[in-house]
């Protein structure tokens, strides 16, 4: 009896702790609600404090851009917060210039809105919107890479440049409970009103590829915001070069396929690199863009072709072909999509050949 009265005397003071544990939480992350000031009283919102200023905006429509869905590891979404709000945190430290931090820009994934707050957000992205969408087609296109086709059901249509992308919000499946919102670049035209088109490859353990891959099916609904980014054609140069690995053909795509469509004089050179045949994808496709329009060249290479790959084409790194093609820098500028390696290089290389680098544009992942 006595053994029983104690334990159940230190179960109700465990328990007594727990309530006190976390009812001081509560009172001390009650941050009530905080007002956040978009560009001098253009706009003021009314939000409950304690989460992050990227969730805040968007959970009132207002969508920064923020390809890794607030992880702190893309750096994207940067925004100037004029109020003082203390020392920018380790997690922001590498993706803020010095000049960032004296101007007040923080990450706002990272940044926990507690008091009230004034901020700076460029008029742009308030046209950003989120959209429910409804799969039309998937298609294989290599063994890890799946093409998307997606009808905007509300709002019905979305304004974009060529070369930008969305943001597609994952659902738990199969275990993972965490929901992210991922970067896919659009590879369809903005002309195709009402519907959208994303190339995905298939990152192993990834979580929002893994969900499109092996847990949608056409007809099945989600969500998606956008567009976003920077990646889009600029004026300036009668010479284009594209240069593209694995998924990083989408945004090249739609911006040669713009540029055909409106019969811009642009002199076109799409360099695809892939390590063997199997990573080669939408090759009759621009072959036969190749052969109907004169001022577009599609130059797909292997890296590493295999003994069964039956492959004369190109052949070596993409750097390596490109310097093969590409003499001199002269009114041209090139746009580059891929892995951040494979930019790296292919910078490298244009800058030696005479393109600077305010005339190299990319996108890279
Ligand atoms: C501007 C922009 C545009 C993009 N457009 C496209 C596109 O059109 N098509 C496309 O397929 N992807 C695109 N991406 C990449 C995409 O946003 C995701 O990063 C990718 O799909 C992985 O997300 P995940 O949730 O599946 O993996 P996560 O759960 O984020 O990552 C799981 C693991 O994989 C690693 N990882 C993350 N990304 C990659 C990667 N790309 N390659 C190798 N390892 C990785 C992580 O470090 C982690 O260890 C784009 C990214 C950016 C920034």
């Amino acid at each position: 009896m006595e053994i029983l009265l104690t334990v159940i005397s230190i179960s109700l003071l465990g328990a007594a702790l727990a309530a006190v544990v976390v009812l001081a939480d509560l009172k001390l992350n009650d941050y009530g609600i905080c007002a956040i000031d978009i560009n001098d009283g253009q706009r003021v919102l009314s939000v409950k404090g304690g989460s992050t200023l990227l969730a805040s905006l968007s959970s009132q429509d207002i969508f920064i851009p923020s390809a890794c869905g607030g992880k702190a590891t893309c750096g994207l979404c940067k925004i100037n917060v004029l109020t003082n709000v203390g020392p920018v945190l380790p997690t922001e430290e590498p993706y803020l210039t010095e000049d960032e931090i004296g101007e007040g820009t923080r990450l706002a994934c990272q940044l926990k809105v507690k008091n009230d707050l004034r901020v700076f957000i460029p008029e742009e992205l308030f046209s950003i919107r989120r959209y429910r969408a409804k799969i039309l087609k998937i298609t294989d296109l290599t063994y890890d890479i799946k093409e998307f086709r997606f009808e905007l059901l509300e709002p019905q249509a979305m304004e974009f440049a060529p070369g930008q992308y969305v943001q597609v919000d994952s659902k738990p499946y199969d275990g993972v409970e965490e929901v992210v919102s991922r970067a896919y670049s659009i590879s369809s035209l903005p002309s195709e009103k009402g519907v959208l088109e994303l190339i995905v490859r298939l990152v192993p353990g990834g979580v929002c590829s893994t969900f499109l891959h092996k847990h949608v099916k056409e007809g099945d609904e989600l969500t998606l915001s956008g567009p976003f980014g920077d990646f889009y054609l600029r004026e300036g140069a009668d010479e284009l070069l594209f240069i593209a690995g694995g998924s990083g053909l989408a945004p090249i795509k739609s911006m040669v396929l713009d540029i055909l469509k409106k019969g811009l004089p642009k002199q076109m050179t799409f360099f695809f690199g892939a390590v063997r045949k199997r990573d080669l994808y939408y090759v009759d496709f621009f072959t036969e863009l190749q052969e109907k329009y004169p001022n577009f060249r599609y130059i797909p290479a292997l890296s590493d072709p295999g003994p069964d790959d039956d492959w004369n084409g190109e052949i070596g790194l993409i750097t390596e072909v490109v310097a093969r093609h590409v003499s001199d820098g002269q009114n041209k500028h090139a746009y580059l999509c891929g892995s951040p390696g494979m930019i790296n290089a292919c910078v490298d290389v244009l800058t030696k050949i005479g393109i600077d680098e305010e005339r190299i544009f990319y996108d890279k992942f």
